[in-house]
């Protein structure tokens, strides 16, 4: 049996990240990079902003090129999946019949939209956003004075909000939880987010209880619990992603909100790794608090971060996570995790913007957030990660006054 490669499963961002990695670490047997999108792997984070507002054709903006797989001699095997691992074997059987020999094996296979399950007869035209393909779909109905209903106030519907009223549609956005973005981001900030989209044009109703969505004559048409009625031409659903665990749930691997994985991204079998969003991993910035994100920068550090272990090196994955999301001339940023904390402290950064620091119980500084115009809090979040990544206990006094620098905060 040849044992001698190396086999990544998915072709997203994780994926793709842990084939090069592994490259650059030094392995120099076989590298297979399988994904079932037959495209080039691609920046999911521009489909629901740039390419739904770009005026000229768009296309896929490549991760990486055929040439550069080439030179790194990473096989690539697109529009194909992985049917079976035999984990005894240690292969894994592809949908075309191709059976690939792996030492060690990386599941990076995402996570996919979760499914709205409503009455009507108009819920299977639904449009729900997490391939190019969906993208290119949704760009083209978002003509000047479409109807758009976007069911979810979380990052999908609300960049998805913004490009659509920035390509000259009348959006209407039904979010069922009591604010916008109650996962992870502060409610301060959630407000200016709801005050701009509203400023824009968006009609925004929360606590919003969908019964059913009818189509007839080229119409939705979207009943409420209170009775209200919404005609409109698009409806999306943006109401949350589930992990793709099926793979590895048919491979006896264990499975907890996500592929199970160990601090080292080691699935329940040793010799099987996971990365990504598909996955839930105990944090130890955060005491080993097990948690799953799904975010573009957490799938780029982990699958760096599996492929050096996947070569033997070891090493507990701590880095704190980030996200952000662009929505009109606004930049809302996370780094760390706000839900660690009990505290939360403003520093006004007048024109700049607004940054929140937020504490445990002990004063540790467990997340920043913020949200301002453009570019301009990155470099003080950027500050805020370290002191997360310390876990730095500075005084809350000093954090709340702007005329005292970050850096200064770290000692
Ligand atoms: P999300 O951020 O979890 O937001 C889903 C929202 O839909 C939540 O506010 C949820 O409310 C609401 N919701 C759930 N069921 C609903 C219903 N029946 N009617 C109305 N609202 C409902 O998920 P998403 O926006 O769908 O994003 C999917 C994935 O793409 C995630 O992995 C996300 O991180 C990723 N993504 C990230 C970015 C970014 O980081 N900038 C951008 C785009 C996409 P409750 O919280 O009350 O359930």
């Amino acid at each position: 049996m040849n044992e001698s490669g190396m086999v990544v499963v998915g072709a997203g961002e994780a994926g793709v990240r842990a084939a090069l990695e592994l490259r650059s670490l030094g392995w120099d047997g076989e590298i297979t990079l399988i994904g079932n999108e037959g495209l080039l792997p691609y920046e999911r984070p521009k489909l629901s902003k740039e390419l739904l507002i770009a005026v000229e054709e768009p296309s896929p903006a490549a991760v990486v090129s055929e040439a550069q797989l080439a030179e790194e001699r990473i096989d690539w095997v697109s529009g194909d999946a992985v049917r079976r691992i035999d984990r005894e074997g240690h292969r894994v059987e592809l949908a075309s019949g191709r059976e690939i020999p792996y030492m060690r094996l990386l599941l990076a296979t995402g996570a996919k939209p979760r499914k709205l399950e409503i009455a009507g007869d108009g819920a299977g035209d639904l449009i729900y956003l997490r391939r190019y393909e969906d993208a290119v779909r949704l760009r083209e109905s978002l003509r000047n004075g479409s109807r758009v209903v976007v069911i979810g106030g979380g990052f999908i519907g609300l960049e998805v909000a913004a490009s659509a009223i920035q390509r000259g549609c009348a959006v209407t956005l039904l979010e069922a939880g009591r604010r916008l973005l109650a996962r992870g981001v502060p409610e301060a900030i959630a407000k200016v987010v709801e005050q701009e989209h509203r400023k824009q044009g968006v009609r925004i109703v929360t606590g919003a209880s969908l019964e059913r969505i009818d189509k007839g004559a080229g119409e939705f048409k979207l009943r409420l619990a209170d009775g209200t009625v919404i005609p409109c031409d698009i409806v999306i659903a943006g109401i949350g992603a589930v992990p793709e665990t099926a793979l590895a749930e048919k491979s006896g691997l264990d499975i907890d909100n996500g592929i199970r994985v160990n601090e080292k991204l080691q699935t329940s079998d040793p010799n099987i790794f996971a990365a990504g969003d598909c996955c839930s991993f105990p944090h130890v910035l955060f005491g080993n608090h097990r948690i799953r994100l799904e975010a573009w920068r957490n799938a780029v550090d982990q699958g760096m971060h599996a492929a050096g272990n996947m070569l033997g090196s070891e090493k507990p994955y701590g880095v704190v996570p980030w996200f952000w999301s662009d929505q009109y001339d606004l930049t809302l940023q996370v780094a760390g995790l706000t839900d660690r904390a009990v505290t939360i402290v403003e520093r006004n950064m007048g024109e700049e913007g607004q940054i929140y620091f937020h504490l445990n119980e002990e004063g540790t500084v467990v997340a920043v957030s913020g949200i301002g115009s453009g570019g301009s809090l990155a470099k003080h979040i950027r500050i805020g990660e370290m002191l997360v990544e310390k876990q730095a206990k500075p005084a809350a006094e000093a954090l709340a006054d702007h005329t005292v620098r970050l850096k200064q905060l770290m000692r």
